[in-house]
């Protein structure tokens, strides 16, 4: 069995708050405090420029990237850190669409986070490619067998929505076309198998329940069978075959590390390998089964006592991933009501309150205070005081 009250202590976490915002960002791990003051004071400070080889950063977005594998079910040698996970998704939608010459359409849903679907209304309009967008209801009817790929996040970061991605990639395998996965939500939440799934392309950010800290670098995972055959169209000297040769032509690297574009940010893997320490006792299975346990209670919580709210994720936790979100008229407000008393969710618009439980840290003493906090505002209607109704840049 995992011990969640270990992994409990190995975070940070602010006295008087209670977290359920790790679905944003994750709370810092205290190692990772401590592997990044090292870092900088035996590797950067001494080894200077040495410390490519002899601190190994060149070889860490793929020793991270390994790392990563094991909560997603993917192998060894499949996995690559690095950038932002917009650029991830750019990445692997177009060397998806590069797999599938003689088809134009790419196949997204409504719920899908902004960031990818303005990724892809680049992409097509550059390349005179389609986005379909559907109702995520309407994902598995609207595969048709002119989709080149279909490319959704597993989980909704609005409803915590958790599509099929077994299904759904058989299906769009039975189309003729290739599934791309963004696991932003869902690595470290929930009992990822790529494997298992048959999928073709997955991306993600590492800075929600991986706990690498702001501007972690996303991971990127090929399926092996396309590893070798994917153009990465954002070609970069650190994805050449031989960058230290300065060739003046492009050659790809073997495998999944062609993906890598430039400059590793070495300072915050050394932060992210420190927060992946974590999880080395973690199985994914107790972290489901936790989940679960954390979000039903807060549902049946919230429930019982907050007449004035509307469930906006799936009742049946199977169609669920780790977060849980209401509805309320002044959604925005109340938010703030709640973060100023110490119950740090967060907000989305238009009237959505949004709560993530990380299974590693959070546990039902925090679910307890999160509903009675919440019952409290409500009751009291104490949201309505001016100063909570100012909107901040970052929400
Ligand atoms: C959080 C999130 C992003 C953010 O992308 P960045 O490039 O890391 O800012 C993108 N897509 C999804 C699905 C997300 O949940």
């Amino acid at each position: 069995m995992t011990d969640f009250a270990a992994t409990r202590r190995a975070f940070h976490l602010p006295q008087g708050i209670t977290y359920l915002d790790g679905n944003s960002l994750g709370p810092m791990p205290v190692a990772a405090h401590d592997r990044v003051a090292r870092m900088m004071a035996d590797e950067w400070s001494e080894m200077l420029i040495t410390g490519w080889n002899k601190a190994g950063w060149y070889v860490q977005p793929r020793k991270v990237g390994d790392r990563i594998a094991r909560l997603i079910g993917a192998g060894p040698g499949q996995v690559v850190m690095g950038d932002t996970l917009s650029i991830k998704v750019f990445q692997a939608l177009s060397a998806a669409l590069a797999l599938r010459p003689g088809r134009r359409v790419i196949l997204s849903d409504s719920g899908n986070f902004p960031s990818d679907l303005y990724v892809a209304q680049g992409l097509a309009h550059s390349l005179g490619a389609e986005l379909r967008v559907v109702a995520p209801e309407a994902v598995k009817a609207a595969i048709t067998d002119d989709l080149a790929v279909l490319m959704l996040t597993e989980v909704d970061y609005r409803t915590g929505r958790r599509h099929d991605m077994d299904a759904l990639t058989a299906r769009a395998h039975d189309a003729g076309a290739l599934a791309l996965w963004d696991l932003a939500h869902s690595a470290g939440a929930v009992d990822v198998d790529l494997t298992a799934a048959d999928a073709d392309f997955a991306v993600g950010c590492t800075y929600k329940y991986l706990n690498g800290g702001p501007g972690a670098p996303a991971f990127i995972w090929t399926h092996p069978r396309h590893a070798d055959a994917a153009q990465p169209i954002l070609q970069g000297w650190m994805g050449h075959d031989a960058p230290f040769a300065f060739d003046p032509d492009y050659r790809p690297a073997a495998g999944v590390e062609r993906m890598r574009v430039g400059t590793p940010p070495v300072i915050a893997l050394a932060a992210l390998d420190a927060a992946l320490d974590v999880w080395d006792d973690v199985s994914l299975a107790d972290l489901r089964a936790r989940s679960i346990v954390l979000t039903q209670a807060f549902i049946a919580g919230v429930e019982a006592s907050c007449p004035d709210v509307t469930l906006n994720s799936p009742r049946d936790p199977a169609l669920r991933g780790s977060q849980v979100s209401f509805c309320h008229p002044q959604g925005y407000a109340v938010m703030q009501a709640l973060i100023a008393a110490g119950i740090v969710g967060d907000f989305r618009a238009p009237d959505v309150l949004r709560f993530g439980f990380a299974p590693l840290y959070n546990d039902l003493d925090d679910v307890e205070r999160a509903v009675d906090g919440l019952a409290r505002i409500l009751r009291d209607g104490n949201w309505n005081d001016e100063r909570f109704h100012q909107r901040a840049a970052v929400t």
